[in-house]
């Protein structure tokens, strides 16, 4: 009998497998440390990433849609937004990114997505631009930059604040600078967010995030926000929540951190081949401009129009997918007051998407046994 191979789309436990030792180590450190949280391992961890993406602070924070908050809600205490304040996001993200936006009483301004960049339009902005936009959340989709000189230009002429969801994109280097000269993702703008759910191109044991910026008063901010609005105990200077960066997951971070480009670097590969060998007219892939290097391929994701009958036909050839995302925040039953909307692209993304296993569990051989499945399907 001749059992049919299978390419699962992910699995965590290959994933961490080459860390495994590692983590175990830094973990028994921190078990035997008696330093449960903060602390040195949270902070070696802030430094490392600091350097890493180049900048000055980064505070190490519960997860990534945490990190979103914060530096909202920093602004807030800080009196550089105000309740009520409009920012502009991305029509095609994922929800979390909305959710920062209306935890902190503010109000989101959708802008469609690009047909090939599936970012957010950056040649569109001014039409989208209202009355009371006083930030812009960038997000780089699928590991894939959100930054060229349109979005700079814009946001320097009308002074908005840059808050970027790096969620997917750790390690991105940009093609033009950000607003403080680095072209590293989470350093473009005035503050960058991060999450190392387990799933990420950097992922913890669990949940995890952080917050990097150039703005040392929001450093500080948060710093206080995630300590329950304190900086010296007993002394609460804001409403605060407890939104720590534990040094157990800190810990496995500095195991994996270093590893980021290299991580990134395979991923690339995969992605390479796909681009290549993938040749069915019927899926569309991603399409970059000539000599780009600005994705970390958090997700490859290819566009089918019969996306149900593609994904069958994957999966009776062995092929796990996924969809990233098939119902856009402005579509969920939780933010019913946007239903009513037009993002033709967005719409449009989410009907078509499909994403292909992009991870250390697919080979190079793996992805192109894929690429070829992929071409033998015909409608
Ligand atoms: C994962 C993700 C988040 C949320 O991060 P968590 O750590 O899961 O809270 C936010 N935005 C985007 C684009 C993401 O992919």
């Amino acid at each position: 009998m001749i059992t049919m191979k299978h390419y699962p789309f992910l699995d965590l436990k290959t994933v961490n497998e080459p860390y495994r030792d590692a983590m175990v180590e830094a973990m028994t450190r921190v078990v035997d440390s008696g330093w449960y949280v903060g602390g040195p391992e949270v902070e070696a961890f802030e430094s490392a990433l600091a350097a890493y993406c180049d900048v000055p602070y980064v505070v190490g924070l519960t997860n990534g849609l945490d990190a979103l908050r914060l530096a909202l809600r920093g602004y807030i205490e800080l009196g550089r937004l105000g309740k009520g304040d409009k920012v502009m996001v991305p029509a095609n993200t994922y929800v979390a990114t909305v959710l920062a936006i209306t935890d902190n009483g503010l109000v989101p301004v959708f802008v469609d997505a690009d047909d090939m960049t599936l970012n957010m339009d950056t040649s569109r902005l001014d039409e989208y631009l209202q009355e009371g936009v006083k930030a812009i959340m960038p997000v780089h989709l699928y590991g894939r930059v959100c930054w060229d000189e349109a979005l700079r230009d814009f946001v320097q002429r009308h002074s908005l604040l840059v808050i970027e969801d790096n969620a997917q994109a750790i390690g991105a280097v940009a093609t033009c600078d950000g607003l403080f000269g680095t072209r590293h993702s989470g350093g473009l703008g005035h503050a960058g967010c991060f999450s190392f759910y387990p799933t990420k191109n950097v992922g913890a044991l669990g949940d995890a995030g952080a917050l990097a910026t150039h703005d040392a008063e929001l450093a500080q901010a948060v710093r206080a926000i995630r300590n329950y609005g304190s900086l010296r105990q007993y002394d609460n200077i804001y409403k605060g929540l407890n939104c720590r960066l534990d040094p157990m997951k800190a810990a496995q971070l500095t195991v994996k951190l270093p590893f980021a480009d290299m991580e990134n670097g395979a991923r690339a590969k995969l992605a390479g081949i796909y681009d290549c060998y993938i040749t069915n007219s019927l899926v569309r892939k991603p399409l970059y401009a000539e000599g780009a290097a600005d994705s970390v391929w958090h997700q490859y994701v290819v566009r089918v129009d019969d996306r149900d009958a593609f994904r069958a036909y994957l999966l009776e050839n062995g092929v796990e997918t996924a969809v990233h995302y098939a119902t856009p925040p402005y579509r969920q039953t939780c933010y019913a007051e946007y239903a009513g909307i037009d993002m033709p692209v967005s719409d449009e993304i989410a009907r078509t998407c499909v994403s292909l296993p992009i991870s250390r569990c697919t080979s190079l051989d793996d992805a192109m046994d894929i690429a070829e499945i992929v071409n033998g399907y015909r409608r």
